[in-house]
């Protein structure tokens, strides 16, 4: 799917645009000169947009290989989607904003991980694998915005792929949003930057991290480097975004007891109103080998959270099969705030206050 013609088709009124003779040739007619870089002798590039800093000579393209230097200059993805769906918030998974309400949803093609087990492979692999690819679709970001608002969407967020290596367009787009009166997510892995991490705070709401592993050869393995994520889950909070944070639980990967109970610790350093989610784990893309995560192992990873300090943990991606641990609880009087099955809203208490109808509890998050 990689590779032969391509064709990208204005998603919105399906009409062609342009043509070229590789996905990547098709994406880079779109790219635009970017911004999140600092110049380097002889015509380089440091590229800042994620954790790899990238030094990108004229002619060459950074480890995700959707940024690339031209005669000077870092162009950087702009102008298309790969992917666009309005899902439930709690698919993303926010559970402490806006909760029952849609989230429009966009992603690009690319990524700076590779994840063995990755379920958006098709878009965020396409320039790696031969069997990935998704053909890309022209859109503009006030097209955009008029698509969340049309389909009666409540906030817009860029995923699917790594939005850090595609942040100059999601700021194209959440600059737009946000005055229109939606609110701006981040779906990412944290292998953010200082500076990334700055430019996304004027426009950006919610910001969730990926914490996938306590090793570093875990990371390493995926293609990052475990630091880069927990200073950027302590940089997320400090800097005000709502942060929620997921680790997808694969058995013999990442669930050691003392592992998951060090993981805890570092969010509880963060914030203990961290919500920390535990997501089941399904065998997909080339991580075949792992058994998939049990409701006891994700009951076991939530009582490790709880235990640790964390206020709001939640086990995902096995509905009606976790007992209370989908649920939202006031961690003042313990009332049941919010009920939910996987994604759907069963009954919801909070109201546009923010706080536990109870005992008045402000409740964090973003609820109104
Ligand atoms: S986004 Fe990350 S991987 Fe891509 S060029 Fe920049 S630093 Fe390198």
């Amino acid at each position: 799917m990689a590779t032969g013609a391509r064709t990208i088709v204005n998603l919105l009124d399906g009409r062609e645009r342009e043509t070229g003779s590789s996905l990547q040739q098709a994406i880079d007619a779109a790219a635009v000169p970017g911004t999140l870089l600092l110049p380097e002798a002889q015509g380089a590039v440091r590229c800042v947009a994620c954790g790899h800093r990238c030094l990108v000579r004229p002619g060459r393209r950074g480890i995700c290989k959707v940024r690339y230097n031209e005669g000077g200059t870092l162009y950087v993805p702009a102008g298309y989607v790969a992917a666009l769906q309005s899902d439930p918030i709690e698919k993303k998974p926010f559970f402490h904003v806006l909760p029952g309400t849609d989230c429009l949803t966009f992603g690009m093609l690319g990524c700076d991980f590779h994840c063995g087990y990755c379920q958006n492979w098709l878009t965020s692999q396409a320039l790696r694998d031969p069997a990935a690819g998704v053909a890309p679709s022209r859109v503009t970001a006030e097209q955009l915005v008029e698509q969340a608002l049309a389909r009666g969407a409540r906030t817009i967020g860029s995923s699917y792929n790594e939005p850090l290596i595609t942040a100059e367009w999601a700021m194209d787009v959440f600059r737009r949003a946000r005055p229109r009166g939606l609110r701006t997510a981040f779906i990412s892995n944290g292998n953010a930057t200082p500076e990334v991490l700055d430019y996304l705070q004027p426009h950006t709401d919610c910001y969730k991290i990926d914490f996938k592993a306590m090793k570093d050869a875990a990371y390493r393995q995926l293609g990052g480097v475990l630091a880069h994520v927990t200073d950027a889950l302590r940089m997320v909070h400090e800097r005000g975004f709502w942060l929620e944070v997921v680790t997808l639980v694969i058995p013999g990967f990442n669930d050691d007891p003392d592992d998951l109970h060090r993981m805890a610790d570092i969010l509880v350093a963060v914030s203990p109103d961290t919500p920390w989610h535990v997501t089941a784990f399904h065998q997909d893309y080339r991580m075949t080998d792992p058994r998939d995560t049990t409701a006891a192992d994700l009951v076991r990873a939530c009582e490790i959270g709880r235990e640790a300090g964390l206020r709001y943990v939640y086990a995902g991606n096995l509905p009606g099969r976790v007992g209370p641990w989908e649920h939202t609880w006031c961690a003042s009087c313990g009332e049941r705030l919010i009920e939910r099955c996987g994604y759907r809203i069963l009954s919801q208490r909070i109201g546009s206050d923010g706080r536990c109808p109870s005992c008045r509890t402000a409740i964090p998050g973003i609820w109104a």
